[in-house]
């Protein structure tokens, strides 16, 4: 949910089946079959297949699903709340794709959730709501990152046509925040729709959804909820996922469980970087999140459920190292700085030669600068007294982990925007020597990746599954139907 997964993990062992209690009114909701079940998926919808796939749905079902237009992107493209069984339930449940449009798990998600809502009378029933479902509420950011939806699974061409926006960009982290120095209330017309869409459903449950890349899966909860826990635990081990249990995304992040954080306020994040020497606030800072403010403002549960596109043994290693955490960081904090200097210095070399206020180019840049900034949160923590421990294997790949990550993904985004300056550049020559340096850089970082790279896929279906799971888990519970 935070910029990338800094999480290493390991798989959980023990966990109980999960089942939903039989009910008063038919058969147990059976959670585990049912995130079993999700059709074989090779790739992600484009954006067009994903709305096509909603419209019809609800142009063959016009008496179950109503689709509202909560707004238009700024790029003119429409953003659609499809509610289905209005008035039904006793409930109201929201569940959001595309809040980061470089995590297209979601869009099946949402799409195998809405099918399956519709094709069973008796789980509606069961889980006593009506449910919007919002399949993409960043369009364009979606359509930035079409390059790769089709050919997921090779990770530098993944890389190569990646695009995630910067912070200040992002919808799930645009949302209104006042709180001491910080003050954000530049709301895009996307966060905007999400606002009215929260504020119309007043949702019971309400879910982003999210993913991560490479590791395992864990999730975040806005409150306590101890009951959920075994379902959240026994739907990725029932389909050979792990859950990661190592680093959190960030420092100040509280465990309520193995690989289940409290989704902690922007407040505390705040007071968090303030302790370690750091500004809280840099510039390009969003907001608070689209969960936070469903959960003050109608009390809902919050969920986010997140999910890795490839596995790695390593990420499971919980043995102990010879190197200690605090060096650990330091060592990953340099290589970051290393990454901001090289990303920053392309850009100050292409300050006047393109234009940098498109979202790609605006992202490129901003994640430049905050590479430096997470170099200097790493270090900080490093000298924090905890740190002067062994650090485990996991923890040791987590962390370099995320620095190639972060290479591919922030070295593949400054490349495309100075290749994509080119067309109206006023110095062409000049941007494509800029751009000619920086790959060379990116050269280096991908063969070091490939050289390393012990990966594999997971079966996307599988992820869906888990998603969806987590869902019908969170919607049992509030609708008391979740067993013990
Ligand atoms: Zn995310």
């Amino acid at each position: 949910m935070t910029p990338g997964p800094t999480a290493a993990g390991g798989a959980r062992t023990g966990s109980p089946p999960v089942t939903g209690r039989p009910s008063d009114t038919g058969s147990p909701l059976d959670i585990g079959r049912r995130a079993a079940a999700v059709p074989p998926k090779t790739d992600f919808p484009l954006l067009d297949e994903l709305a096509k796939a909603f419209e019809d749905l609800a142009a063959r079902h016009p008496n179950l699903v109503a689709t509202r237009r909560l707004g238009r992107s700024r790029d003119g493209q429409p953003i659609n709340l499809h509610v289905i069984g209005r008035g039904q339930g006793r409930l109201a449940h929201l569940v959001v794709g595309g809040v980061h449009p470089n995590e297209p798990i979601g869009s099946w998600t949402a799409l195998h959730l809405a099918e399956q809502l519709i094709q069973d009378p008796a789980m509606r029933q069961q889980l006593d709501a009506s449910w919007g479902i919002i399949p993409c509420v960043d369009p364009d950011g979606y359509r930035l990152n079409e390059g790769w939806l089709k050919n997921p699974a090779d990770r530098l061409h993944y890389a190569e046509h990646f695009f995630r926006p910067a912070p200040d960009d992002q919808v799930e982290w645009t949302f209104p925040f006042h709180y001491k120095r910080a003050h954000f209330d530049a709301m895009m017309p996307e966060t905007r729709a999400l606002k009215e869409a929260i504020d119309l459903m007043r949702p019971d449950l309400y879910v982003a959804l999210h993913n991560s890349e490479l590791g395992g899966v864990y999730y975040y909860l806005s409150r306590a909820e101890p009951e959920l826990y075994p379902a959240l635990h026994a739907i990725p081990q029932a389909l050979g996922i792990p859950l990661d249990e190592g680093e959190p995304e960030s420092g100040h992040l509280v465990a309520l469980a193995p690989a289940i954080f409290a989704e902690t306020s922007l407040e505390d994040a705040y007071d968090w970087m303030e302790s370690l020497g750091l500004d809280p606030c840099p510039p390009g800072s969003g907001g608070a999140s689209s969960g936070q403010y469903a959960s003050r403002a109608h009390g809902a549960l919050s969920l986010i459920a997140e999910l890795p596109y490839w596995r790695d043994a390593r990420a499971s290693d919980t043995r102990l190292t010879q190197e200690a955490y605090a060096d650990l960081l330091e060592r990953t904090g340099q290589r970051t700085a290393d990454l901001g200097a090289v990303l920053t210095q392309a850009a100050d070399e292409a300050r006047d030669l393109l234009d940098w206020t498109t979202p790609l180019a605006h992202g490129a840049r901003a994640f430049a600068q905050m590479m430096g900034d997470a170099a200097g949160t790493a270090r900080a923590r490093g000298r924090q007294p905890e740190a002067r421990r062994p650090a485990t294997a996991a923890e040791r790949f987590g962390c370099e982990e995320t620095v190639r990550m972060f290479q591919l993904r922030y070295g593949g985004m400054m490349l495309r925007a100075l290749g994509e300056g080119l067309a109206g550049s006023p110095d062409p020559a000049a941007l494509a020597a800029v751009a000619d340096r920086l790959e060379r850089h990116c050269e280096g970082w991908r063969a070091a990746a490939a050289a390393d790279d012990a990966s594999e896929p997971i079966p996307i279906a599988d992820l869906v599954g888990v998603q969806y799971g987590a869902i019908l888990a969170a919607a049992a519970l509030l609708a008391g139907r979740l067993a013990p």
